[in-house]
């Protein structure tokens, strides 16, 4: 049976650039509305709104058994919740995935936002720090793109970055990684070869060359690593029921460098604090 390699071609490259930059408007777009008294529905159809103006269709709603835009985790949930009349409140942290395909290309992208609580500055303080912890660390993943001779390097530099931050000085515990949920490459169908740890293996992995496309998206908790399925059969909470954040951007390795697609600065901001300047796609 044919295989496609993993590896895409320049041009292929080229037709991933929209399909990112979709993904990232309708991320935008739902960022401002992530308030106190809002819905998670309302959020989805939000996102769902700008995928289709941009003559996009949602790539999660080809997802066999998945019928929404995006998925919605409040809390204790890390990911694949289910966007739906929950309510969101204030001090509530939310991480939001979404994705767009456009003209058979996808791009997927997730986002973590602690909801304005001006009367729980610690909760704040707390849950603001591990999506900081967990926007690093995939930054850092990402950041490894650009020098790593295989795929290992890149779990290795999100888990050395988590490590790295010790005992929190908020929360007074360690950070855990997801282990059962991993990224992975993207190109014609959302979910694609490789698989990518956000974590040390001893398999070193894939070669790290142009023609990559991997989706970069550590899954972390303010607390232990188990998790569990809720009832909707989707929804993956801790088991601890301490806090989880989860952030993603689909990135591309090519022969100028690395280029985050689902970013409209292609990564430069979060690059910076890497020494690692993002080169555009020709
Ligand atoms: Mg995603
Ligand atoms: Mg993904």
């Amino acid at each position: 049976m044919f295989r496609r390699s993993i590896y895409k071609t320049p041009a292929q490259l080229r037709s991933m650039v929209e399909p990112g930059l979709i993904t990232a408007a309708a991320l935008d777009a739902v960022r401002p509305l992530i308030r106190p008294g809002v819905t998670t529905l309302e959020l989805d159809a939000e996102a769902n709104r700008v995928i289709l103006e941009r003559g996009a269709e949602s790539n999660f709603q080809l997802v066999r058994g998945y019928r929404h835009t995006t998925c919605i985790s409040v809390n204790e949930e890390v990911v694949h919740g289910i966007p739906g009349e929950r309510v969101l409140e204030a001090g509530d942290i939310v991480s939001i995935d979404c994705g767009a395909q456009y003209q058979g290309w996808n791009g997927d992208s997730a986002i973590t936002v602690v909801v304005r609580d001006d009367t729980r500055p610690e909760l704040v303080a707390r849950r603001e720090e591990l999506s900081r912890v967990t926007e690093g660390s995939m930054w850092a993943g990402i950041a490894a793109m650009a020098s790593a001779s295989h795929l290992g390097d890149l779990g290795a530099a999100i888990q050395g970055y988590i490590e790295a931050q010790g005992v929190s000085e908020v929360s007074g515990r360690t950070y855990g990684i997801l282990r059962e949920y991993v990224g992975h490459g993207i190109g014609r169908k959302m979910h694609e070869a490789p698989s990518v740890f956000n974590y040390r293996t001893p398999d070193p992995g894939a070669e790290v060359k142009p023609g990559l496309v991997l989706a970069i998206e550590p899954m972390v908790t303010a607390g232990g690593e188990e998790t569990f399925v809720e009832e909707d059969d989707w929804t993956v909470s801790t088991t601890d029921g301490s806090d989880g954040s989860h952030w993603e951007h689909s990135v591309a390795v090519h022969a100028q460098g690395i280029w985050v697609l689902t970013a409209p600065d292609g990564g430069a901001a979060g690059l910076a604090p890497f020494g690692v300047t993002p080169a555009p796609i020709a």
